[in-house]
């Protein structure tokens, strides 16, 4: 079982896992990890992504190091709780394009006894929390940090750098413009300090 969990897994009830952290920091492999373990013990599993993130595949979930799972592209997060009834494992990947609604929508999955495990990034690229995460932090019963590599000094880096100018929150698709920074050698870009 995950080493993660205080003594064991618990009974009886559902819970909510967080797998939180920058870009490029395996939040994804992470969770594919814990869903193919959760498949592989013959549970019914079911993951979700925001129609918003279009990279590679519209119906999988792929990490940057190419491993994937299949999943179902939604819109809003209340379509979460109609489409994971039969569920007994909930997988949600970038959680961060969620409106707060996802709040509700995890402390009622898990209150019907399910295991939701959410991943996301906790912090934009200016290093502010990025809502629906921190709420959904609070709630959950387990927190995995993920932190990832400094690119200029090697040092374990949560910050998300933006390379390229641009005022908008998110840039789907455009990991390429996005590196991996530790609290020293990141910065916001100048012009960019405007709140969405
Ligand atoms: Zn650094």
């Amino acid at each position: 079982m995950n080493d993660f969990y205080p003594h064991s897994v618990p009974r009886d009830t559902g819970w909510i896992e967080v797998i939180a952290g920058c870009m490029f920091s395996g939040k994804t492999e992470e969770l594919i990890r814990r869903l193919r373990r959760a498949k592989i013990a013959r549970q019914n599993v079911v993951i979700f992504k925001p129609k918003i993130d279009v990279r590679y595949s519209s119906t999988e979930i792929v990490s940057h190091s190419e491993q994937s799972l299949p999943s179902v592209l939604v819109e809003s997060a209340k379509e979460i709780l109609e489409l994971s009834k039969d569920a007994q494992v909930v997988g949600i990947d970038e959680a961060q394009f969620f409106s707060y609604e996802l709040v509700e929508v995890c402390n009622k999955l898990a209150d019907s006894g399910k295991r939701v495990i959410v991943a996301g990034l906790d912090q934009d690229y200016r290093g502010i929390p990025f809502e629906p995460m921190p709420q959904i932090l609070a709630i959950a019963e387990y927190i995995t940090k993920t932190l990832a590599i400094c690119v200029v000094c090697g040092n374990p880096a949560d910050k998300t750098q933006r390379k390229i100018t641009s005022k908008e929150r998110v840039l789907v698709g455009a990991s390429d413009s996005y590196e991996a920074r530790c609290r020293k050698c990141h910065y916001i870009p100048e012009n960019q300090t405007e709140q969405k």
